[in-house]
This record gives structure tokens, sequence and C-alpha cells, in this order.
């Protein structure tokens, strides 16, 4: 259906449009524009082209549904308030003195006997580490699940419509 014939005129130009034609929005208008208008105002924000064949457009998985901390990137994990405890029992049962672990994470003894009093916390890098040693768990998402699940309920996307209804309801 597109080309065969047909011929455009530029609605910003008024020129005759030689070859694709740029269906657009400019300024909430929608308008059918030539290259060069197109260019010219997209460039500075006012035109957005709108989708010409929304066919087979490939669907984005909503990423925000899947619940992996495992992928979440460093800064939004902290240690667990017992970090120190869960390192010296875990350092304990494979029977490794503080040297012993000191070596293996390549930081003094007497960093570790810090960290394992509680008066130092470990780098999210280096508790990444000792997680791995000992296999035990020292970092938490800092997000509580919930709120990343339930993003729907955030205050923050409602519109002052929705806002509306859900108090009409509650009448
Ligand atoms: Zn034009």
């Amino acid at each position: 259906m597109p080309g065969t014939g047909q011929v455009y005129y530029c609605e910003m130009c008024g020129r005759r449009i030689e070859g694709r034609p740029y269906r657009a929005v400019v300024d909430g208008v929608e308008m059918v524009l030539c290259a060069s208008c197109y260019l010219k105002l997209s460039r500075s924000g006012r035109a957005v082209l709108l989708r010409e064949a929304p066919r087979s457009q490939p669907k984005k998985k909503p990423v925000l549904k899947r619940r992996t901390p495992k992928t979440l990137p460093l800064d939004q994990y902290e240690l667990v308030e017992d970090y120190y405890e869960r390192i010296r029992r875990a350092r304990e049962a494979k029977g490794w003195t503080t040297s012993v672990l000191a070596q293996k994470l390549r930081i003094s003894e007497t960093m570790l006997r810090r960290i394992e009093s509680g008066k130092m916390k470990p780098s999210i890098s280096l508790a990444r580490k000792i997680e791995s040693l000992l296999k035990i768990e020292l970092l938490e998402p800092t997000e509580l699940p919930d709120m990343e699940e339930d993003y729907r309920s955030d205050p923050g996307t409602l519109t002052l419509g929705d806002v509306v209804i859900v108090r009409k309801d509650e009448d």
C-alpha cells in the first residue's frame, strides 16, 4: 500500500516529497513531512516520528517484573547487620585462623580482625570475596523487593485521574 504511485506533499514546506514521506507529530499535530523538514523539526525536538507499520513490533518484556537481586549493580547492595558474626562463624567452621582467611582475601590480619569484631565494614567488593570464599551471604539488596515488584501502586505513577477514581470507590 505505501508507495506505488501515491504522491505526498510536505505539509510543512508544501514541496512534493521525493522518496519516503515522514509521518510525524509536530507540536501535537499529525503531519506528513519531507525528509528535510522532518530532520529539521526532529533535531529541534518538535517532531516525533509516527510508526507507520505497527505490525510485528518486537514486544519488550517488562523487565521490572524480574526478581533477580543477583544481577543488581554492586551499589544496590548493603551489608547485613551481623556480617561480622557470619564471617567469624563461617571461618571457624572451616577451621581457618584469621591469618589464613586474611591471606586468602589479600588483606591484613588486623583488618580482618577489625571486620570480624564489627569495628570495620568490608567494602562491597571485599564482602563479595568473603561470600564466595566462605560460602555465606553478607549482602542484601538495598531496596525492599516489594517496592520493585509492585511498581503499579507506586504513587509516583498515578495520574490525577487515578487518584480521583480511587477516592470515589472508597466513599
Ligand atoms: Zn518539507
